[in-house]
């Protein structure tokens, strides 16, 4: 694929506050190509599969109930710097400490119920693009 990708995903907070067509219009305003989406939901062993790098921290059981309580859309976007550029899009972790105008500030409403998720390196985002998508499911 020419250029970097990311993997995002609209989570069920920001999908149940209506919030897939802001946060998509954002994704475009910023430059990425939508290369791959869809909208799902993960069972509840497949968000721990996800996550299973967070397997030993406080959070897991909680954020694997959160992340497979309602649909998602999944996405993988194409852009020079994707991977970086889109954590900078979507601001911190936790929206009290993110940047005014990102997807996270305007949308998450707490450290855990926080909008959206990025790839947080370029191996981790093929990684979790091909966790979404067959070869055949991505359009660069
Ligand atoms: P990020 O999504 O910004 O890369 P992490 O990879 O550290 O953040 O954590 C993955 C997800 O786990 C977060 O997006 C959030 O939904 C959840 N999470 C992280 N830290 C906490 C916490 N202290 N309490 C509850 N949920 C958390
Ligand atoms: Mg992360």
């Amino acid at each position: 694929m020419a250029g970097n990708i990311t993997l995002t995903m609209i989570k069920p907070d920001a999908v149940k506050a209506n919030n897939i067509g802001n946060i998509l219009q954002m994704i475009n305003k910023a430059g990425f190509k939508i290369v791959a989406m869809k909208y799902t939901q993960l069972s509840k062993a497949k968000a721990g599969e996800f996550y299973e790098v967070h397997k030993e921290r406080p959070f897991y059981g909680e954020l694997v109930d959160f992340m497979s309580s309602g649909p998602i859309v999944a996405a993988v976007l194409q852009k020079e710097n994707a991977v970086e550029d889109f954590r900078t899009l979507i601001g911190a972790t936790n929206p009290a400490e993110a940047a005014e105008g990102t997807v996270r500030k305007l949308y998450a409403t707490s450290i855990g119920e926080n909008a959206v998720h990025g790839s947080d390196s370029d191996e981790n985002a093929l990684i979790e693009a091909n966790f979404h998508f067959a070869a055949t499911e991505m359009h660069a």
